[in-house]
C-alpha cells in the first residue's frame, strides 16, 4: 500500500489489517507511518517515495526478502488536487511533480513489483472520476490532477492486457469525494472511500480487469 500513513490509504490498511492480513504500510516519513500504525496487528511500516526510484527499489527487495511475494499491490500515492490554477496558467512544475507520483510512481511500483505478484494478484489503482473524459464533460480545473489520473486510466489498461496471462487483475478505482486532507471538509466518510478501493482488492480469481470502478460501478473513461 503506498501513500498509506494517512487517508483513505490508511483507512485501507486498517481494514486489511482487520481480516487478519499481513500489510506493508508505505509512508514517505517512516516515524509518521509507525505512529499510523500503533495498534495495528500484522502491520509492518517500510519508508516508500514512490518518486524515488532507489526508495522503490529497496521497498521491493523488502518484500521479496521478508514476503516472498505479494497479493495485492494498491497504488495509493496521490498529490495536487490543483484546484488554484486552470490549464492555461498552469505552473508546470506542478504538473510534472503530479505526473512523477500519480502516474510514474504508481507505474514504477509495477515495475519493480512485478516478479513479486503472485498468479491472481490484484493491483489496484487510486484514480479520480477527475480523470475521467465522461465525467469531466468539457469542464476545466484541477488539469495536473485531473491529467495525470486519467493518464494513470491508461497505464491500468495497459498493464492489465500484458499481465492477463499471468492471472494478475489490474483495475482503476475512484474512492469518490472522500473528507481527507485532500479531499477536505463534506466528502464521504473514510469507510465509503476504503470501500470502493476495496472492491478491486476483492475481486475473485478470473475476474474483471483493465477496468473503472467507483463502489463496484463502472466510471466512464
Ligand atoms: P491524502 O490524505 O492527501 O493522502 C495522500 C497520501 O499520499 C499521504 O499518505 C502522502 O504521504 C502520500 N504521498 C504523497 N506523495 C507521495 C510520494 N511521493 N510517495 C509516497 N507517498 C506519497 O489523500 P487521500 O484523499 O487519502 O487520497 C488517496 C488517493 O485517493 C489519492 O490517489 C487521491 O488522488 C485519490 N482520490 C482522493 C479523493 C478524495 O476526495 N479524497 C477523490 C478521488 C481520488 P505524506 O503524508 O508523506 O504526504
Amino acid at each position: 500500500m503506498t501513500g498509506a500513513n494517512r487517508g483513505i490509504g490508511l483507512e485501507v490498511v486498517r481494514r486489511l489489517a482487520e481480516r487478519g492480513w499481513s500489510v506493508v504500510l508505505g509512508s514517505r516519513d517512516v516515524d509518521r507511518g509507525r505512529e499510523a500504525a500503533r495498534g495495528l496487528d500484522g502491520v509492518v511500516v517500510h519508508a516508500l517515495d514512490v518518486a524515488d526510484p532507489a526508495s522503490v527499489q529497496a521497498l521491493a527487495d523488502r518484500v521479496r526478502d521478508e514476503h516472498g511475494g505479494l497479493d495485492v499491490l494498491v497504488n495509493n500515492a496521490g498529490i495536487h488536487y490543483d484546484t488554484w490554477q486552470d490549464a492555461v496558467h498552469a505552473d508546470l512544475e506542478v504538473v510534472s511533480e503530479a505526473m512523477r507520483v500519480n502516474v510514474l510512481g504508481a507505474w514504477r511500483m509495477v515495475v519493480a513489483c512485478a516478479d513479486l505478484l503472485r498468479p491472481g494478484a490484484r493491483v489496484v489503482n487510486v484514480s479520480s472520476g477527475a480523470g475521467s473524459f465522461g465525467e469531466t464533460a468539457g469542464g476545466g480545473g484541477v488539469p495536473a490532477y485531473a491529467v495525470s489520473k486519467a493518464a494513470l486510466d491508461m497505464l491500468t489498461v495497459k498493464l492489465a492486457a500484458d499481465l492477463r496471462s499471468h492471472g494478475v487483475l489490474v483495475n482503476a478505482v475512484c474512492p469518490g469525494w472522500v473528507a481527507t486532507d485532500m479531499g477536505g471538509a463534506g466528502g464521504r466518510p473514510l469507510a465509503a472511500g476504503a470501500a470502493s478501493v476495496l472492491y478491486a482488492v476483492d475481486l475473485p480469481p478470473g475476474g474483471p480487469t483493465g477496468t473503472f470502478t467507483r463502489d463496484g460501478a463502472p466510471v466512464p473513461w
